[in-house]
């Protein structure tokens, strides 16, 4: 029973300057958030020692009595919070959901139609070296020029190519999609309809946004972006879809559950059914208003900075830097100069190569995790504002960046 700190002083150390880092910057990654202790009290719990290949009451080993009520549990918990029919928490990431998914929907060969990875689709959903673009037959629709998705070109691709699955669902898009319009295009061409909403969850689940489960054949989400929990993945469906779906997550891609991931999901699932959730998702989604706003206004454009449709209705929005001195990388390490983490993020028809690109995604989950309000998000945003302007001073907003971070102390507790 050492403890980390003896046994392990090396790693110990990288956990320690992690939480550090956590603590005293500001973590604006759109697809972040901060888990709760209870959450990362069940992750680090006696369950990591337990096999349980199969389902609940029907385990290929002994001894699963007890992760048998906390898997139960996760289902139960999460079929009630998106109002699905079926339920499987056992994908180990949102990238083994859509693998499960995808293969339960279609066969290798298949058409399948998504969005463009460089219009904010995710790799999942047919990039060329992805198992989806590989296995599959890919066919991508896009954002038209307002940065909106394009719905004529997803039903004129849709009559054209026949797809099997049609994928509604994205990682860097800053508004809601039409699912009930994607429903109609694949009902009239009788293809599957899978929403992966692993960005937009937590707002689903606040009733801040449209949910998918209403529309969709399947839906996919990660529990560790908007829905705050553990990192890992969830597969929501109709009924009709339970056999195939559970023999493509077990025995058809995964072995052992993680089942002390499953007990912290279950967990992070009780604390999104709470008001205290709804009432942070709300003001995720304020904090992206506010900094929507203040990157539109005047000065902002006078540097050559702009947002992706003009808005969000989203944790996130994406800033246009092509007309900027700046370019992807160079804004996202200024940001990290002042202790801001962001991510850079190619723009549809980026003309800067993907490792460098003309655009930022930047979310507001974490934040709101640890408690900013409408002030606080406008002053985070004027101090982006100020740092991608071409003079910055970079002492003066790190004194900026640290009151905030002083003012919303993170895990108060742990560490130092
Ligand atoms: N689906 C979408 C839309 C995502 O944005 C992501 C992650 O970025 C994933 C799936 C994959 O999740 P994971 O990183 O847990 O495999």
């Amino acid at each position: 029973n050492t403890p980390l700190h003896e046994l392990d002083p090396d790693v110990a150390a990288a956990l320690d300057a992690e939480l550090n880092r956590q603590q005293s910057t500001l973590e604006m990654i759109a697809s972040e958030n901060f888990a709760p202790v209870a959450v990362m009290e069940a992750q680090g719990s006696v369950l990591t020692n337990k096999y349980a290949e199969g389902y609940p009451g029907r385990r290929y080993y002994g001894g699963c009595e007890h992760v048998d009520v906390a898997e139960q549990i996760a289902i139960d918990r999460v079929k009630e919070l998106f109002g699905a029919e079926y339920a499987n928490v056992q994908p180990h990431s949102g990238a083994s959901a859509n693998q499960a998914a995808l293969f339960a929907l279609a066969q290798p060969g298949d058409t399948i139609l998504g969005l463009d990875l460089a219009h904010g689709g995710h790799l999942t959903h047919g990039m060329r070296l992805n198992f989806s673009g590989k296995q599959f037959n890919v066919v991508a629709y896009h954002v038209d020029d307002a940065g909106l998705v394009d719905m004529a070109e997803v039903e004129r691709l849709a009559k054209e190519h026949r797809p099997k699955v049609i994928i509604a669902g994205w990682s860097a898009y800053p508004r809601q999609l039409d699912f009930a319009e994607f429903r109609r295009i694949a009902d009239e061409v009788e293809a599957h309809l899978w929403v992966d909403m692993a960005h937009f969850a937590g707002l689903v689940a606040a009733g801040l946004h449209p949910n998918p489960v209403e529309y969709a054949d399947v839906v996919t989400s990660t529990t560790h972006k908007t829905l705050g929990g553990p990192r890992g993945g969830i597969i929501l469906a109709k009924k009709a879809f339970a056999k195939k779906l559970n023999s493509s997550v077990f025995p058809g891609f995964q072995g052992g559950p993680l089942e002390h991931v499953i007990a912290a999901k279950a967990v992070s699932f009780k604390v999104a059914a709470t008001e205290e959730f709804k009432e942070r998702q709300q003001r995720t989604v304020d904090g992206a208003r506010i900094l929507a706003e203040r990157l539109t206004a005047a000065d902002a454009r006078e540097a050559g900075v702009n947002v992706l449709s003009g808005g969000t209705d989203v944790h996130l929005i994406l800033v246009d830097l092509r007309e900027s001195e700046l370019d992807g990388q160079q804004a996202e390490d200024r940001l990290h100069e002042v202790g801001i983490t962001v991510n850079r993020n190619a723009v549809p028809n980026d003309p800067r190569p993907p490792m460098v690109t003309s655009g930022l995604r930047i979310g507001t989950p974490a934040l709101a995790t640890r408690g900013f309000t409408a002030e606080d998000f406008t002053e985070v945003a004027d101090v982006i504002a100020e740092t991608l302007k071409p003079a910055f001073d970079a002492a003066a907003l790190k004194a900026r960046v640290t009151a905030l971070a002083d003012k919303h102390p993170l895990y108060p507790g742990l560490g130092k």
